[in-house]
């Protein structure tokens, strides 16, 4: 098995987060009672006329931009001929000789270093609608909300090699996809899937394999599982003297398996010509010069300052790089309470783990860089102890609002009196007489017993350090 190489490539689309769609002004925004977001013109009439919305074709040259593509000064839209029920007019427009943007590269990282992985094109194009199946009446429904929405697609070369490499270049993708703000890349909405092409051949030969297509897929999980399994089906059928043929293939997530859907077309079957209601796109260099001197700060330009200014560790950098909302909440944050060692590690432990269990983006923390700033400014002033800031982050999650207001509100506010600090010790030494002996026995764990025992008694409000102090010093008289 091991004697055969992996070869990947990937068709990405993104939906745009234009206000509106494509060639007509329908809003496209997610999640609407079906059909209340279409006009004679997304919904196909005939006689209707697309217009070029010209925000599309600004995001996809900041697209390309961003992924060091070249722009093409001279492109043009193109018909895409098929007959699909969610696609009453039975052709996609979309550009076919002439992308918008040509040749470019990501650079993701691998177990061997870094690696570019180049991009063929990037070309807009209109989305399909939906359909709904109706499990009450049987049959399916047509929602044409999604007809109409912008869509980029970009287009790898075979240049991946592993399950592991395309999650990376994914990643990488979406975030730069989210730093330009060209689309919102919520998977989970179908703003951004792929289509992944997988072949396989013996180490050191030339030609690729005959590649199978798994489409519009839409999670990290089920891409990685996917690829995994459907190489090895191909190396097995191969090492048992079969053949691939160059099909569409349907993973199934419930049993771990692709099938086979229908076999290729040939990219002829689909009549391309250009469409012949829009004009050609022609761009000028003053143009895509602009474009290119707005562009924002990219991933990997951030993670190296933070790195070389911060000096983050890598893994650190890399999390809070890779998006756009947790870098800009580590910046904005550490800005205000001047402590960005403190924010990394709020970023890094407890929040990336709330986001973890709450299954949420990075974008939708619901607080503000400056409310995180003012609960590290709060145990920086030993107002409240780190143990009840995890509290406060929590409750910046469920209702947010100023750190300072909770714990008035809550009480939490840290016990550094120091009279109220010896009676607490005070208390605890005389219930733990075997703890005071353990300690004069040389154990000093006992030490650390004693400070817990205080600080569950007071709810984790007593100062930590006052607290250690006074037992040492209290214990030393003993
Ligand atoms: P389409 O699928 O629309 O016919 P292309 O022929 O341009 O489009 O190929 C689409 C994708 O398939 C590209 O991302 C390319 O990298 C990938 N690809 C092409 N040949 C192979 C191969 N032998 N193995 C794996 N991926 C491949
Ligand atoms: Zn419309
Ligand atoms: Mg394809």
């Amino acid at each position: 098995m091991s004697d055969y190489e992996v070869v990947i490539g990937l068709e990405v689309h993104a939906e745009l987060s234009t206000k509106t769609k494509i060639f007509c002004s329908c809003p496209t925004s997610f999640g609407s009672e079906p059909n209340t977001q279409v006009c004679p013109v997304c919904m196909g009439m005939p006689g209707t006329l697309p217009v070029l919305n010209e925000k599309v074709v600004e995001y996809a040259v900041k697209a390309g931009l961003a992924t060091n593509c070249g722009i093409s000064k001279d492109s043009k839209n193109d018909r895409k001929n098929y007959f699909y029920p969610d696609t009453p007019r039975a052709y996609q427009i979309t550009q076919d000789d002439k992308p918008l943007c040509e040749n470019g590269y990501i650079e993701i990282d691998t177990n061997e270093g870094k690696k570019k992985v180049r991009i063929l094109r990037i070309h807009i194009e209109d989305d399909a609608g939906k359909l709904n199946h109706d499990e009450l009446r049987g049959g399916s429904l047509v929602d044409l909300n999604r007809a109409g929405v912008p869509l980029i697609e970009i287009v790898s070369e075979p240049d991946l090699r592993s399950a592991k490499e395309v999650e990376e270049y994914l990643r990488k993708l979406k975030s730069i996809l989210e730093y330009i703000e060209v689309s919102d890349c919520k998977m989970e909405e179908g703003s951004l899937r792929a289509d992944v092409n997988v072949s396989v051949r013996k180490i050191g030969t030339k030609e690729f394999g005959t590649r199978t297509e798994m489409k519009n897929m839409n999670s990290f999980r089920s891409i990685v599982r996917a690829i995994e399994y459907e190489s090895n089906r191909q190396i097995e059928v191969l090492e048992n003297g079969g053949k691939i043929y160059q099909e569409t293939l349907r993973w199934d997530e419930v049993s771990g398996k692709t099938f086979s859907m229908r076999n290729k077309e040939d990219a002829q079957d689909y009549r391309y010509f250009p469409e012949p209601d829009l004009v050609a796109i022609k761009l000028s260099d003053e143009y895509i010069e602009n474009i290119k001197n707005n562009l924002p700060e990219l991933p990997e330009s951030r993670k190296q300052r933070y790195l070389e200014e911060c000096k983050l560790s890598e893994k650190d950098a890399n999390i809070i790089s890779s998006s756009k909302y947790l870098a800009d909440l580590f910046e904005q944050a550490s800005k205000i309470c001047n402590n960005y060692k403190a924010v990394n590690n709020w970023i890094i432990s407890d929040i990336s783990r709330i986001l973890n269990e709450k299954e949420m983006e990075p974008k939708d923390i619901p607080f503000t860089s400056k409310e995180l700033a003012n609960l590290v400014i709060l145990i920086d002033k030993g107002t409240i102890s780190s143990s009840i800031g995890k509290k406060v982050l929590d409750e910046l999650f469920e209702n947010p609002r100023n750190p300072e207001e909770i714990i008035k509100e809550k009480g939490w506010i840290q016990i550094s009196d120091e009279k109220a600090i010896k009676e607490i010790v005070l208390n605890i030494l005389e219930a733990n007489p075997q703890s005071i002996a353990d300690f004069k026995a040389g154990k000093d764990r006992a030490l650390g017993f004693l400070v817990g025992q205080a600080m569950k008694q007071t709810k984790g409000k007593a100062n930590p350090k006052m607290l250690n102090e006074m037992f040492l010093e209290e214990l030393k008289n003993r």
